[in-house]
C-alpha cells in the first residue's frame, strides 16, 4: 500500500507542475495514468490468480463474502428517504475500523470475486449513488479520517448542478484514491420505453456519458449502478456490449463468486436500515449461494402477477433449508418451497405486487453456525407504476 501511496502523491506532484505550464496534452496523460491506476488492481489479481490452487475454487463454502452498502446523502437532513446523519455514517466507520473489517473499493472486490480469488476475512464495499454534494461536505472527510476508500457513482447530467458536486470535486476525490464510476447520463426510467426506444436512448445516453467521462475525468468507466435499481434483459446486453465489467442495483445483499455480475446487490442504507444494529447484522451476513432460474433473469413483472421467483441452490450442505424464510418488501406475507431433491427454492408473495418496485428477499440459516445467515433478493418493477 505504501508503494501506491508513493505513486499516488509522484502523481500529483506532476499534476501540479504540469497544471501550471499549462500543458493539457501532458494533463491528458497524466488522467490515463491515473486511470490505469485504478485498473491496477483488477491486472494484478488476475496475474495472481494464475497461481491458485484450484482446490480453493471447489471447497464447499463460498469463495467470497462481501457485504456492499449504498448510501446517498450524508448529513443532509432535509432528504430523509436518501440521507444518513453524519453520526450514523461515522457509527458504522467507527464499527468497521473497531472491529478490522477489510474497506476496499467496487474494483478491488469484483478483481477478487471475478478471479476466483479470496477476499481477505471481513470485506465490506462502501458506495455512494448520485454524487451529492452533502457526500463531499460531511462523508468524504469521515472516510478520510478512517482511511477508508469508497466508490461513487455520479451522473453525469448533475455534475455541478445545485446540490451535487462539480468536476473539480469530483477530480480531487479521485487523487484522494475514491473510485468514481457510471450512474448513467440522466439518470432516467429506462425500463418505460418501449424495446425499441429503450436501446437507442440507453446506447445514446452511455454514449454521452462516457464522452463526459473522458473528457472531464479521463478514463471510461467500468462500473455502471442502474438508476433506481431498475433494468432488464436488454440494458444487461448493451452494458455488455459497451465494456462494462459489472453492473450494481438497489436490491439487499452480498456479493460472491455466484452473484449475478450485471444485477450486483448493495443493501441501501438510510432511515431504519441504517441503524448500527442492523448494519452490524448486514456486515456478517453471507451470500446464500443461488442461481436465478426465471427466464433471462428478467425482473420485469408481466402478465403473472404476484411473480414466482425459482432459484437452484448451489451449495445445499450449507444451508439449513428448514430455516429458509422468505420476505416481500420486508413483511412476511408470502410462501417458500424447498424441493429437496431438484435443490429448487420457489418463492411467490401472496398477494399482487401493487408498488413499482418491490423486493423479494430469502434467508437461510447456516447448518454449521446457529448465528450465521444467509441472504439473497430480487427486486421486481412494474414500469406501469408511476412513482
Ligand atoms: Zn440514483
Amino acid at each position: 500500500m505504501d508503494v501506491l501511496l508513493i505513486y499516488q502523491r509522484i502523481l500529483q506532484f506532476l499534476k501540479n507542475i504540469i497544471c501550471r505550464d499549462g500543458f493539457t496534452l501532458i494533463l491528458q496523460s497524466y488522467n490515463e495514468l491515473r486511470h490505469m491506476f485504478v485498473l491496477r488492481s483488477l491486472l494484478l489479481s488476475f496475474l495472481f490468480a494464475q497461481f491458485l490452487p484450484a482446490q480453493e475454487v471447489k471447497s464447499a463454502r463460498n469463495i467470497n463474502d462481501i457485504p456492499v452498502f449504498i448510501y446517498h446523502r450524508v448529513g443532509d437532513s432535509r432528504f430523509p428517504s436518501t440521507n444518513v446523519s453524519k453520526e450514523v455514517f461515522e457509527n458504522h466507520l467507527k464499527y468497521l475500523n473497531n472491529n478490522d473489517f477489510n474497506v476496499v473499493t467496487l474494483s478491488d472486490a469484483l478483481a477478487y470475486v471475478q478471479q476466483g480469488r479470496s477476499a481477505p476475512e471481513k470485506t465490506v464495499v462502501l458506495t455512494i449513488d448520485d454524487g451529492y454534494r452533502s457526500f463531499y461536505e460531511n462523508g468524504a472527510p469521515l472516510l478520510e479520517k478512517y482511511g477508508f476508500p469508497v466508490t461513487v457513482f455520479i451522473n453525469t447530467r448533475q455534475v455541478g448542478a445545485s446540490g451535487f458536486m462539480g468536476w473539480k470535486e469530483l477530480n480531487e476525490l479521485i487523487d484522494r484514491g475514491i473510485e468514481i464510476h457510471n450512474h448513467s447520463h440522466s439518470h432516467d426510467y429506462f425500463v418505460n420505453y418501449d424495446l425499441k426506444t429503450l436501446k437507442t436512448e440507453f446506447r445514446n445516453d452511455l454514449e454521452k456519458s462516457h464522452r463526459i467521462f473522458k473528457e472531464k475525468l479521463g478514463y471510461v468507466p467500468e462500473i455502471f449502478s442502474y438508476p433506481f435499481g431498475e433494468f432488464n434483459p436488454e440494458m444487461k446486453e448493451i452494458l455488455k456490449e459497451f465494456g462494462y465489467l459489472a453492473a450494481v442495483g438497489q436490491h439487499s445483499g452480498v456479493i460472491s463468486e455466484n452473484s449475478d455480475k450485471f444485477n450486483l446487490p448493495r443493501f441501501p442504507m438510510t432511515g431504519i436500515y441504517a441503524s448500527l444494529e442492523k448494519f452490524q447484522n448486514r456486515v456478517n451476513m453471507k451470500s446464500l449461494p443461488a442461481e436465478l432460474l426465471n427466464k433471462l433473469g428478467n425482473p420485469i413483472v408481466d402478465t403473472e402477477n404476484p411473480p414466482e421467483l425459482r432459484i437452484k441452490l448451489l451449495k445445499p450442505d450449507l444451508i439449513n433449508t428448514e430455516s429458509l424464510q422468505c420476505f416481500v418488501a420486508g413483511s412476511s406475507d408470502c410462501r417458500i418451497e424447498y424441493d429437496q431433491e431438484k435443490e429448487l427454492i420457489i418463492m411467490k408473495a401472496n398477494s399482487k405486487l401493487e408498488n413499482r418496485r418491490t423486493l423479494y428477499t430469502i434467508t437461510g440459516q447456516s447448518t454449521s453456525v446457529s448465528w450465521q445467515w444467509y441472504w439473497w433478493s430480487f427486486l421486481w418493477v412494474i414500469p406501469d407504476i408511476k412513482e
